[in-house]
């Protein structure tokens, strides 16, 4: 065989994907249950993910929800903190940190999100193949369930198990309707009259449809083909990314087991060739190719393998989590000084997050001196300033707000129209207006000055901002 053509040979694998038959059609995968230590740590994970994510929408910080993106009315709430399109800097801002983020953890940790936090993976794995599990046996029993004709056991089978599925794709598409419009309006929407609720409850079946088909039927697809997140990792990994890998120094030449063999002395490798690492797979790939697009790093191949390693008496880890230079160079995982930096990058990129998040002001002041106006100097020795102002009220309650001077104390404003500085701001609501700022000569500099102007909700300074008032040329 010519080089090319090995080479060619080696790599076909790359050629089909794990769902797709020789002729073209949908191949159902039916992997083996997996079992053993990471899939005992991603189970507990995994429950203790999904019980945050149901009981989400009812917890409430501020008498506003843990988190609801409301995109139809434009309202994004974030651990009680809301965001009007009024705070779309802010949101843009944190979408790109959000995507720095997401590039450099997926450098150094490749896809550890995909196996342990994605929501497809847990509902995947952790819920709908459970009762598949449950209902249908492990691999072999649902192989010969799928190849049996439509007897009276298949039809049962198929009709219990997909109620189920369409009962928890029901209860997701509900919980998903209320990170969007909150849990408020949900409850509304099923207590009140349903012919009132058209949109909601359409959207509720929409949503629980939606989910069905992905976990009854599209399953793996959604990562492969879908997820746009899985198929940037081509650009997104590189030879130091941690990845599950497969290591070929240890595990080559394989060869299948044979009892009291000395298989170093054999000039074998530790794998046994058993294919039990191939048949947990949930994308139906070999992982023994090497990294691959479809691997989602659910860990199953690496308990698979671990199992197999301790029947044989094989040190574990022939399948781990390395990069591929430190599968090349045959060392083990390692928290290197690249990795260090990456995740001092990342812990600096969170805490920017949320210092944006809680540093947010609650009503937005701007005070701008009115344009081509100086200052005027009145017989009372008073010099007065005229500015354009804008008040938002970004909070969720109407709030009554008061503009101040904080410097010079000895300042005061006057809002043409409204004697008392005092605005009923209602939730979203612009206000905007002119006002004039008096301060005596005496405690001004000559020329540029520097004041502070806050915004007061009763003793409560909500924003404060400083402006420039101009005063006259002391000789
Ligand atoms: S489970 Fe381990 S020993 Fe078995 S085929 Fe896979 S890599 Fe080889
Ligand atoms: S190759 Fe291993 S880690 Fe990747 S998806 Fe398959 S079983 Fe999971």
């Amino acid at each position: 065989m010519s080089t090319q053509e090995n080479f060619i040979e080696k790599d076909s694998f790359r050629d089909r994907v794990g769902f797709i038959s020789e002729d073209g059609k949908r191949k159902f995968i039916y992997p083996k249950k997996p079992s053993g230590k990471f899939y005992k740590y991603r189970t507990i994970l995994s429950y203790f993910l999904l019980t945050i994510l149901f009981i989400g929408p009812f917890i409430k910080i501020n008498e506003q929800p843990f988190l609801m993106l409301n995109i139809l009315e434009r309202k994004f709430v974030i651990l009680g903190q809301v965001f009007w399109p009024q705070d779309f800097h802010l949101v843009a801002l944190t979408f790109v940190t959000a995507v720095v983020f997401i590039i450099l953890f997926t450098v150094a940790y490749g896809r550890l999100f995909c196996g342990w936090i994605c929501p497809q993976t847990i509902f995947m794995e952790m819920l709908f193949r459970k009762i598949e599990y449950w209902i249908d046996g492990d691999r072999g029993q649902q192989l010969r369930l799928a190849s049996m004709p439509w007897n009276a056991e298949k039809i049962k089978k198929r009709l219990l198990k997909n109620s189920i599925f369409y009962l928890i794709s029901f209860a997701i598409g509900n919980v998903f309707l209320m990170y969007i419009i909150g849990s408020d309006q949900w409850l509304n929407i099923v207590t009140d009259d349903p012919s009132r609720h058209i949109g909601g409850l359409t959207a509720m079946l929409i949503f629980s449809g939606i989910f069905f088909f992905v976990f009854a039927w599209f399953r793996e697809q959604a990562c492969i083909v879908v997820c746009p997140y899985g198929r940037l990792q081509g650009v997104l990994l590189d030879r130091n990314s941690i990845v599950i890998a497969y290591d070929r120094l240890r595990g080559e030449p394989r060869a299948k087991f044979r009892k009291n063999e000395d298989r170093t002395k054999a000039g074998k490798g530790d794998c046994i060739d058993c294919g039990q690492c191939v048949d947990v797979c949930p994308t139906g790939i070999d992982i023994r190719n090497g990294t691959q697009l479809e691997c989602v790093n659910c860990t199953a191949c690496i308990d698979a393998c671990d199992a197999v390693m301790d029947k044989i008496n094989k040190p574990r880890g022939l399948i781990k989590y390395a990069s591929e230079n430190q599968i090349a160079n045959g060392e083990n995982w390692k928290f290197t000084p690249r990795l260090a930096f990456y995740t001092s990058v990342l812990v600096l990129l969170l805490s920017l997050m949320g210092f944006l998040i809680f540093q947010r002001v609650k009503v937005e002041a701007t005070i701008l001196r009115t344009p081509g106006q100086l200052f005027q100097l009145h017989d009372d020795n008073i010099v007065s300033n005229l500015y354009n102002y804008q008040l938002i009220n970004k909070t969720p309650k109407p709030i009554n707000a008061e503009i101040k001077v904080i410097e010079p104390t000895t300042a005061r404003i006057m809002i043409p129209g409204n004697e008392s500085q005092n605005f009923k701001l209602g939730v979203q609501e612009i206000k905007k207006g002119a006002m004039f700022i008096y301060i005596p000569l005496e405690d001004l500099n000559s020329g540029k000055n520097y004041i502070k102007v806050g915004v007061y909700n009763g003793d409560e300074l909500l924003d404060q901002v400083k402006v420039t008032f101009m005063a006259p040329i002391k000789k």
